[in-house]
């Protein structure tokens, strides 16, 4: 297939990125690189969704990097995971011996955010990439193992984005991972997985580190790698109910400047001018003063990987939340990021400040729950779905069905509008639309 003609199923197929973002991926390899990197790191805690992915469909993976290889012409791709998903990298050495492209493998440390995209570009080419950019800006584009599936998919079987591989953990009976219809809500999920084994608990739609607390009548999106239960009382979890107001305040209240938060900052050890101690330390200043010129506007740099809220600071404090927070009224008064070096070095210490993921666990104190979730073979098709409209970055999806329409499986039923950045929805079951509203289509099967 040409270029265009696969840009366009991709676009058609509404895929996006897998991994947590939801950046419509058409938009995204339609470009020219000279590396594509397949990220498989799975960096966080408890999920095992794109290390089975790989084990179980090396190929498709594959024939997914060789498509963004051919639309991007880049002469080299990467398949980057961790050295533990053995069974992955056998078999991706099997599909790789078979393909015509060069690709090789990368192996990872077991560290977090292994999985970040300037951070596996770096470690993958050691090419940094300039504050407040992106990886293309350095040649390369990165695209989730889970991702180059949906591609392959789309383009061998015409196949559009209507399911996607979810692993159910945390406490509940019997943890697995399954493909699951977009649309599915996450409480007959939790069911299916053999129910809560909590009392009180809280549901998260990701990872323990950058995934939200939601309700648990959510619904399954794009970009749902995971669905944890895990309990309320876990220290972390208190945290993560908090809100960025009091963070605030309490950062403003209890900072002790012990460094600690910069010291594992992995965008400060990428060379990046993101010193968060310093940030902590300008709190006292009101929003109504912040400035362009002001150290606040480091808070830009921040990608909210979550290890100074959840792994570094020793007084309980969440610079995380305080640099969404400032970022947000920054952005109010109109003030841009204006860090933009690409002259950078890394810290010389990084290798040794990186934090793994087993500590990790330890301090998250979920070292229970951390079991296997195996492959689930049949796909879980519910009875009722409800697909959000906005479950990627840019404008909402608009609706081309009305309640009583009969919609089959695959057939479009919200599209990305013209001329702006978004992505086509389809029916990810056959029944009745039973309901449209501005935030969801409801399909009831037949
Ligand atoms: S969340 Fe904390 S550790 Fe992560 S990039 Fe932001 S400041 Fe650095
Ligand atoms: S780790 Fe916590 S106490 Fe220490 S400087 Fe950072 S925010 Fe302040």
């Amino acid at each position: 297939m040409e270029r265009v003609s696969l840009i366009n199923r991709i676009k058609s197929a509404g895929i996006v990125g897998c991994g947590g973002a939801g950046f419509p991926t058409h938009v995204k390899v339609n470009t020219k690189a000279e590396i594509v990197i397949g990220n498989g790191a799975e960096c966080e805690p408890l999920l095992r969704v794109d290390q089975q992915m790989m084990e179980k469909y090396s190929e498709k993976i594959v024939k997914g990097l060789e498509y963004v290889m051919s639309i991007t012409g880049a002469k080299k791709g990467y398949i980057a995971l961790k050295g533990k998903y053995k069974e992955a990298i056998k078999n991706l050495q099997i599909a790789i011996r078979n393909s015509s492209f060069t690709i090789e493998i990368f192996i990872l440390g077991d560290y977090y955010p292994a999985g970040d995209e300037q951070d596996i570009v770096y470690e993958v080419t050691g090419r940094i990439v300039p504050e407040g950019g992106i990886p293309i800006m350095v040649g390369c584009v990165v695209d989730n193992v889970t991702t180059l599936y949906m591609i392959a998919d789309a383009v061998i079987y015409n196949r559009n984005f209507i399911s996607r591989p979810v692993t159910i953990g945390g406490a509940v009976k019997d943890p697995k991972t399954v493909w699951v219809r977009i649309g599915t809500s996450f409480k007959e999920l939790i069911e299916y997985a053999g129910g809560v084994t909590e009392p009180d608990y809280v549901v998260i739609d990701g990872g323990p580190m950058m995934g939200n607390i939601v309700d648990e009548n959510s619904v399954v999106k794009k970009t749902t790698s995971g669905i944890l239960v895990l309990p309320r009382d876990l220290r972390f979890i208190q945290k993560k109910l908090r809100s960025d107001r009091v963070e605030v305040r309490n950062g403003k209240s209890t900072c002790d400047q012990c460094f600690e938060c910069t010291i594992t900052c992995y965008r400060n050890l990428l060379g990046h001018n993101l010193y968060p101690h310093k940030i902590m330390r300008t709190l006292f200043l009101e929003p109504e003063s912040y400035s362009e010129e002001s150290l606040l506007t480091m808070s830009f740099l921040c990608s909210q990987c979550g290890l100074c809220d959840l792994y570094s600071c020793p007084m309980d404090l969440s610079p995380r939340k305080v640099f969404r927070f400032i970022r947000q009224k920054l952005m109010e008064k109109g003030i841009k990021n204006p860090h933009k070096r690409s002259d950078l070095k890394v810290h010389p210490e990084r290798d040794f400040r990186r934090v793994s993921i087993k500590r990790l666990i330890e301090r998250l104190g979920i070292k229970k729950y951390d079991r296997p979730a195996p492959f689930v073979e049949e796909e879980y098709i519910p009875e009722k779905v409800r697909i959000p409209l906005n479950q990627h970055i840019g404008a909402h999806a608009v609706p081309k069905v009305k309640e009583g329409d009969s919609v089959k499986e695959g057939d479009l039923i919200a599209a990305s509008p013209e001329e702006k950045l978004g992505a086509n929805i389809h029916a990810s079951i056959s029944g009745r639309v039973t309901e449209v509203k501005d935030e969801y289509i409801e399909i009831t099967g037949v």
